[in-house]
């Protein structure tokens, strides 16, 4: 939980997004806590699961426990989806195949009269 110490100062601090995130930085402006986008409750850094990618802090913007339950509601969420989604794939391939299985023995049908 956040509470203030010598040193240290809050700063909103603008992404490459765009937004801003309010965060604690120590004496050398390094962030040491930052606010989750989840609960919006500014925690440690280390409660932050890592992302090279975020040239920010290299952290995601959601604390580990809003990113953990993020994850499962998005994996229930997309659950059913995937499942049409396969099953729609499955019949286009299915298709795709009859066609070209088609389309091939005419072309060996053809082959066979002037062969
Ligand atoms: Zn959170």
């Amino acid at each position: 939980m956040f509470e203030m110490r010598e040193g240290y100062r809050v700063v909103a601090i603008k992404r490459a997004n765009g937004r801003f995130t309010k965060c604690v930085l120590d004496k050398h402006d390094k962030i040491v806590e930052k606010k989750c986008t989840g609960c919006l409750e500014i925690k440690g850094l280390e409660r932050f699961n890592k992302n090279s990618a975020n040239k920010f802090d290299g952290r995601i913007q959601k604390c580990k426990k809003c990113d953990a339950e993020y994850s499962i509601k998005y994996h229930v969420e997309n659950k059913e989806r995937n499942r049409k989604y396969d099953a729609k794939k499955r019949e286009q391939l299915a298709e795709h195949r009859r066609k070209y299985d088609e389309e091939k023995r005419k072309r060996l049908a053809k082959w066979d009269r002037y062969g």
